[in-house]
């Protein structure tokens, strides 16, 4: 398995090539600022004690409070943890939200534990962290394998150890504890959002467009939702287990419109089996034949580590959007470049998410509500900006979406240095 924190570091060598950072900021931004490593116990239902491992790492933050989600997933180690939260200081400054990065994990599969059981676990991770994370501070959100709910007892935690009500110590919270309107779709819909804008930008007609996604989790359904609503034809999806695909795409390509999935009923379907396999009207396959669909747009939206140097050539979706953190290695991307594929980025693509948050943080501080229709406005226009700026900082570079968004990341977060040490 690739180590995604040097994929990270790759990329960031990338976007330094141009920018031809001082040494001292380079050297900076290539470490986490900190690394809390936690051990949790925990009473397991058959009375039984367990041992958790868990991480929070503080990436960097020159531009705002460190600002990521927590993951739960039995392949949580550091060095995930640190790309994660390197990512996120990228996303932050892609976005022009005033936050800097980090991310969080326990190393568990919470499939695997009874609610009660999640509940203490979540309860022992923030007593662990609690004096190194606060609304001005540190704050998190949810991620792989976490939830509303998850956030819900972060919040009541977190607030009970420190004697007062504190919703802005965590984002992605139930909306009867100061959750935001719009937050629970809100990584799916900046995707959708960007992906209108590139293909306006790269003149493609979406009603034209057969879509694949990967991961049906909160951003993978969210993503399809809204680009089925938007007249994108949705043909195939998978989860862990594998995917399925519209029959129609095995056919000879007649109507565009006949692929269709009906994500509705999948959901339900998912809801009732615990997998899309076996969906009506579609047929199996693995997850690796998934990638190489041939579909115009690929979409994962599981996990880092998925298109590789081995199976890059094989794509045939012209358009990659990234809404899982690093999908795509650094020896793909070139792969993919020299394919002619456009790949929108994760810092981008994925930053919908971290954006509500950051308006989930505003209200909390604020004491205001705002509507779904406000949250949906606002974000809006940042992803509409963020694609501009990306597009335009491409343009005048010749590079890719990708090396684009790192310069102009890199270029805003070393500017924050600057500032605040005045060299
Ligand atoms: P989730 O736990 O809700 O869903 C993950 C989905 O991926 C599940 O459907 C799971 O079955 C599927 N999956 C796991 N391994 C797979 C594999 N090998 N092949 C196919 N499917 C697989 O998680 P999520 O919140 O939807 O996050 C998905 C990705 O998006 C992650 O990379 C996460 O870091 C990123 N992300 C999430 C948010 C957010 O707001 N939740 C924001 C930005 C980025």
């Amino acid at each position: 398995m690739e180590n995604p924190f040097q994929n990270a570091l790759k990329q960031l060598e990338k976007a330094n090539s141009v920018l031809q950072l001082q040494p001292e900021f380079l050297m900076i931004i290539k470490n986490p600022d900190r690394i809390l490593n936690v051990f949790l116990p925990i009473r397991m239902n058959n009375g039984e004690v367990k041992v958790f491992e868990g991480f929070r790492v503080q990436y960097n933050n020159a531009r705002g409070p460190y600002k990521g989600g927590i993951r739960y997933h039995l392949k949580v180690d550091l060095e995930e943890v640190k790309a994660l939260s390197f990512w996120m200081t990228i996303k932050c400054a892609v976005v022009g939200i005033p936050y800097g990065g980090s991310k969080g994990g326990i190393k568990v599969d919470p499939k695997n534990l009874a609610p009660e059981e999640l509940e203490r676990l979540t309860r022992a991770y923030v007593d662990k962290i609690y004096k190194e994370i606060g609304p001005r501070i540190d704050i998190p959100a949810p991620d792989v394998g976490t939830s509303a709910t998850i956030m819900g007892w972060f919040v009541d935690e977190y607030s009970k150890l420190v004697g007062e009500w504190t919703p802005a110590v965590v984002t992605g919270k139930p909306t009867c504890l100061g959750g935001s309107q719009g937050r629970t779709e809100a990584t799916g819909l900046g995707g959708a959002l960007v992906l209108n804008a590139a293909v306006d930008d790269f003149g493609y007609e979406k009603d034209k467009l057969t879509v694949a996604v990967q991961g049906f989790g909160n951003v993978g359904y969210f993503v399809a939702k809204f680009l089925a609503e938007e007249g994108y034809h949705v043909a195939a999806i998978a989860d862990s287990k594998g995917g399925v695909v519209s029959e129609k795409v095995r056919e000879a390509r007649k109507e565009v419109g006949d692929f269709d999935l009906d994500l509705q009923a999948l959901i339900n379907y998912k809801r009732e089996k615990g997998t899309v396999e076996g969906f009506p009207g579609t047929h199996h396959v693995t997850n690796s034949e998934f990638l190489e669909l041939p579909v115009d747009i690929l979409i994962p939206a599981a996990l880092e580590n998925q298109i590789t140097k081995d199976n890059a050539a094989n794509i045939k979706a012209k358009i990659i959007l990234e809404m899982a953190n690093g999908p795509t290695t650094p020896e793909a991307d070139e792969i993919l470049l020299s394919h002619k594929v456009l790949v929108v980025p994760d810092v981008l693509a994925n930053a919908g998410g971290v954006t509500v948050s950051y308006f989930e943080w505003n209200q909390n501080l604020s004491g205001e509500a705002w509507s779904k229709e406000e949250v949906h406005a606002r974000l809006k226009k940042i992803m509409d900006q963020a694609y501009r700026d990306v597009a335009q900082e491409a343009d005048k570079r010749h590079t890719s979406l990708r090396n684009a968004a790192f310069v102009l990341a890199v270029s805003r977060i070393a500017e924050a240095m600057a500032a605040k040490s005045g060299i």
